[in-house]
């Protein structure tokens, strides 16, 4: 009935996250951008931090930093952190919540562990590229505390971000994405529909899964690139599997990226790099036990002063 294409499935890419430094002492899984694909859809960053055990330290701190070009979406799955922004939000975030903030032409923030906390650290952390007409918009930040969930008898999906099975999910973004949270509770095959103008990531923060009947499970640390034209996903989670589907339309548009920056040119890195270094333009983050963050220079020839 439709071309034999569709029974032809192209093989999933495994892509082996690489460790990064987050903050003062975390180590975590960066699975995006990877030397072999620098974007799903809009996705442009994925940050795995832990688990890990945080009951006799600090835990997370990131300190004071700006962003332009882009959202910063965060998604804990063990845990509490604190937000601060140089909009003047201070919000503590956890499981089952989304922060999301719109970096736009420019803003700040830090990111730590609340004092006292809980004894563990998992989440994920995600950046999504704003396309050419929002990237200079005014900064905002939202906190969703509730998002759609479907049950089922032996999964459970929370929509973080998109459409899906009918339900809207209400985070603000703005290019064509979906970000769903699978939560398998007992070994059974789990059907996933997919919109086959979406490319998509399945990323393992927790146990296993076996995809279409590959042999070989996908890990924590991995992260499988599924390209548009699929109609559906197969998944054979081990019990208590926990993992993160992304997808989006192609993004069209070619990125340029630095440290914490989103832009088209190099030139827009290196003034956003001067600027934040002189304390210009991104304000200021207000209560962070801790010194702001300095950029790096870019591993460019710098070309004008600033
Ligand atoms: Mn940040």
């Amino acid at each position: 009935m439709n071309d034999r294409n569709d029974n032809v499935l192209a093989p999933l890419q495994r892509l082996e996250a690489h460790g990064a430094a987050l903050g003062e002492s975390m180590i975590i899984r960066r699975a995006l951008p990877h030397r072999q694909r620098r974007m799903i859809g809009a996705w442009c960053f994925l940050d795995h931090f832990g688990p890990v055990l945080v009951a006799n330290n600090d835990g997370l701190r990131v300190g004071p930093h700006p962003h332009i070009g882009l959202q910063t979406f965060t998604w804990p799955l063990e845990g509490e952190i604190l937000h601060r922004d140089s909009l003047g939000y201070v919000q503590p975030i956890r499981p089952g919540q989304v922060n999301l903030m719109t970096a736009g032409r420019g803003i700040s923030h830090s990111e730590e562990s609340p004092q006292p906390h809980q004894p563990r650290l998992h989440g994920l952390q995600l950046w999504i590229a704003l396309p050419e007409s929002q990237r200079f918009c005014e900064p905002t930040f939202e906190h969703y505390p509730e998002l759609p969930v479907i049950e089922h008898a032996h999964d459970r999906l929370t929509l973080l971000v998109g459409e899906y099975l009918g339900q809207r999910a209400p985070t603000r973004v703005f290019s064509p994405l979906l970000a769903l949270d699978v939560h398998a509770r007992a070994e059974a095959e789990i059907e996933l529909p997919l919109a086959r103008s979406f490319e998509h990531g399945l990323l393992v923060a927790q146990g296993s899964t076996r995809i279409d009947g590959e042999r070989e499970a996908l890990e924590p640390g991995q992260l499988a690139y599924i390209a548009p034209g699929r109609d559906r996903l197969v998944l054979r989670p081990q019990a208590d599997t926990r993992l993160l589907l992304i997808g989006g339309e192609p993004f069209k548009e070619e990125i340029v990226m630095w440290w914490n920056f989103v832009a088209r040119s190099r030139g827009e890195i290196d003034q956003a790099t001067f600027d934040w270094n002189a304390e210009r333009a991104f304000g200021s983050v207000s209560g962070y036990p801790g010194p702001r963050l300095q950029a790096p220079l870019p591993p460019w020839k710098i070309s004008e002063p600033f």
